[in-house]
């Protein structure tokens, strides 16, 4: 989700990666044919200074998202795809979002911009607004033990907890089986709306 990688490395370890998160000092800096310093995420944006990873605060939001798709950073991502609703029973989020802005507003603080530190702090204000039984938690749609993606947010969903609890049973029985290869299409046409959702913030 976000915007989409052109970088190969990216998307083999999308496929072949089994930790639920990688450290982004381990991934190479990439270069084009011609040895040029290329954007790490999109890969096609050239990089003029030398320790420089990315071309713009998108690129790096999105790698970060994909890096740490457990973390409060994509959890606020993957909330905004799904319209601020559990991606299974579509309990709605909305009263909870509508005070936790006015929390924010009180206290002169802006909703955040994906990627940005106060993220991580609105989204915890923002769970800990929500009551135990409809907590969010990010959930694999497809379990890493039977061959789901386990970076990048394209297997990945915001679920509350008794949704959680039940699938996860589900989830743990069963036969394991082998990494799936498909991608979920429509988490990239999703991209360009979740950007928008953020520009509404500010
Ligand atoms: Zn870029
Ligand atoms: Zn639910």
């Amino acid at each position: 989700m976000l915007k989409p990688t052109n970088n190969p490395r990216i998307v083999e370890l999308t496929k072949s990666h089994r930790d639920r998160r990688i450290n982004l000092s381990d991934i190479p800096v990439l270069k084009d044919a011609a040895g040029k310093r290329m954007c790490n995420w999109c890969g096609v944006v050239e990089l003029l200074k030398g320790n420089q990873k990315y071309c713009s605060q998108e690129c790096s939001i999105a790698m970060f998202a994909w890096a740490n798709p457990q973390k409060e950073n994509a959890l606020y991502a993957l909330m905004i795809r799904q319209e601020w609703k559990c991606n299974i029973c579509q309990h709605d989020y909305t009263p909870v979002l509508n005070e936790s802005k006015a929390y924010a507003d009180r206290r002169n603080i802006l909703v955040p911009e994906l990627g940005k530190h106060e993220a991580f702090w609105f989204i915890k204000v923002f769970k800990n607004r929500c009551s135990s039984k409809v907590k969010p938690e990010i959930d694999h749609i497809h379990p890493v033990s039977k061959g789901g993606t386990a970076l990048g947010l394209d297997n990945h969903q915001a679920i509350c907890y008794t949704c959680h609890k039940a699938k996860t049973s589900v989830d743990n029985s069963g036969p394991k089986t082998s990494p799936q290869t498909s991608t979920n299409i429509n988490n990239n046409n999703k991209a360009n709306d979740i950007l928008k959702e953020f520009k509404r913030f500010f």
